[in-house]
């Protein structure tokens, strides 16, 4: 069966709306989201336009910052210093990858903790391996949604994840270990991918290879996650095969339309929380 993240995205949505209304009808203040874009990268250009549309659809306020392509280090940090010295400003987004001649990990350094709505930042990554509260991955967060929609008890299964990025596969580890499932982490030089993901009860693929998983590779009843998103001839893949794998699969999320609008539904309820916890 399809898992339809774009109807779950709308029904965490309207519950993050009801919130944003109560919190801005008691305090008199929206949930604010700041997104800086340096260049003019067109698929940069969509994502940027998305969130900040996403942001206004559940009533937070966006301020998108467009600096041009020629920008300095400073230029960057100094008006991400400006927005967190803001207490209007909940959360900050730098949309990478930043044009090359830019330090893209001293700049996303400098955004406070307190509004690391990616949950990408050092601080938030210790409390995500310490299991404290804290911002968690947009993507890895989304993802352990998806499954738990499917009403599947991740506890005490077999996942497998490919893929070991920071944004993705790594963190997503971590998110299933905390829901007890048992992880298996594969890589660009992992031996044989298929003799694990045959025993995988949960699979999640965030490599960027069109297609890469064939139904072959799946046993049948398996949860399939599909991360990826390839461009080809205009067209989006996934990582997945959804032809061959979405006959064995128990649940399955497609491409378009599964994990991609989760992502910035948990970016809404990272940006509420940091609201909750910005009194001014
Ligand atoms: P990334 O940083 O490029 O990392 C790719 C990972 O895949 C690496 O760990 C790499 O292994 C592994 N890999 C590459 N080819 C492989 C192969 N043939 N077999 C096994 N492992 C392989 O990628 P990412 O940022 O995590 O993104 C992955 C995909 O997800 C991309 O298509 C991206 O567009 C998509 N994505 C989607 C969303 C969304 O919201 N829908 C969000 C983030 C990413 P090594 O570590 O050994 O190099």
């Amino acid at each position: 069966m399809k898992i339809d993240g774009k109807l779950l995205s709308e029904k965490i949505r309207a519950e993050i709306k009801e919130e944003v209304n109560l919190i801005t009808d008691k305090e008199g203040r929206a949930p604010s989201l700041s997104v800086i874009l340096v260049g003019s990268d067109p698929a940069s250009k969509i994502y940027v336009g998305s969130k900040g549309k996403a942001c206004e659809s559940v009533g937070m306020k966006s301020n998108t910052f467009e600096l041009p392509e020629n920008s300095t280090n400073k230029d960057v940090i100094e008006l991400i210093e400006g927005l967190n010295e803001s207490g209007k400003v909940d959360g900050i987004l730098v949309q990478v990858p930043l044009p090359k001649h830019l330090d893209q990990e001293r700049i996303l350094k400098t955004i406070s903790p307190n509004k690391d709505v990616d949950g990408f930042l050092e601080s938030s990554v210790g409390k995500l391996y310490l299991n404290q509260d804290g911002f968690l991955p947009c993507t890895a967060w989304g993802i352990v949604e998806l499954i738990k929609s499917t009403g599947t008890e991740i506890s005490g299964k077999h996942a497998v994840i490919i893929g070991r990025s920071n944004i993705v596969g790594k963190p997503l580890s971590l998110l299933l270990l905390r829901e007890n499932a048992t992880v298996t982490v594969c890589h660009s030089k992992t031996t044989n991918i298929a003799n694990h993901t045959k025993t995988a009860d949960i699979v999640i693929v965030a490599i960027g290879q069109k297609e890469f998983l064939t139904g072959d590779m799946v046993k049948d009843g398996a949860v399939v996650i599909d991360v990826g998103m390839n461009r080809v001839d205009g067209k989006l893949y996934g990582d997945v095969n959804f032809e061959e794998v979405s006959k064995k699969a128990s649940f399955i999320t497609p491409v378009p339309g599964g994990v991609g609008p989760m992502t910035i539904t948990m970016l809404l309820k990272n940006t509420l929380k940091a609201r909750l916890a910005n009194k001014d």
